[in-house]
């Protein structure tokens, strides 16, 4: 267990399921890919985060030394790889009115939470 996982422990916040879940369509609205849209391939719901395919690429030099023979490099170079954003630089894109927008938790007649949207007020989870 490292420390970091302890010490969120201690402080007793509660981690709330983010708004935005793996495969939703975003668009950044902050930083250097602003405007841009990707879909969602991964969520931290401890640091906020969503990692999004495509966006907030970063790019490591991997150098072709230490290479051991346990563990051969495939990738040298140049090697490209999203970094997670955090929550509050992207919205959600409704599927139904294409449209970045904000997000309402409702209820279902038979009890479902379903995440609806302010704009145009259908459902962007399938019920
Ligand atoms: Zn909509």
């Amino acid at each position: 267990m490292s420390t970091a996982t302890a010490k969120k422990r201690q402080s007793g916040r509660v981690v709330r399921p983010l708004k935005i879940r793996k495969g939703d369509l975003v668009e950044v609205i902050a930083g250097k890919d602003r405007g841009k849209r990707g879909k969602v391939i991964h969520t931290f719901p401890r640091e906020n985060r969503v990692l999004v395919d495509g966006i907030n690429i970063v790019v490591r030099h991997q150098k072709p030394r230490s290479v051991s023979r346990a563990t051969p490099q495939t990738q040298t170079g140049r090697v490209e790889k999203p970094a997670p954003l955090h929550i509050s630089k992207v919205m959600l894109v409704c599927p139904r009115c294409n449209q970045r927008t904000r997000i309402a938790v409702s209820l279902t007649q038979d009890g479902k939470r379903v995440r609806t949207c302010k704009k145009c007020k259908e459902y962007i989870d399938s019920v």
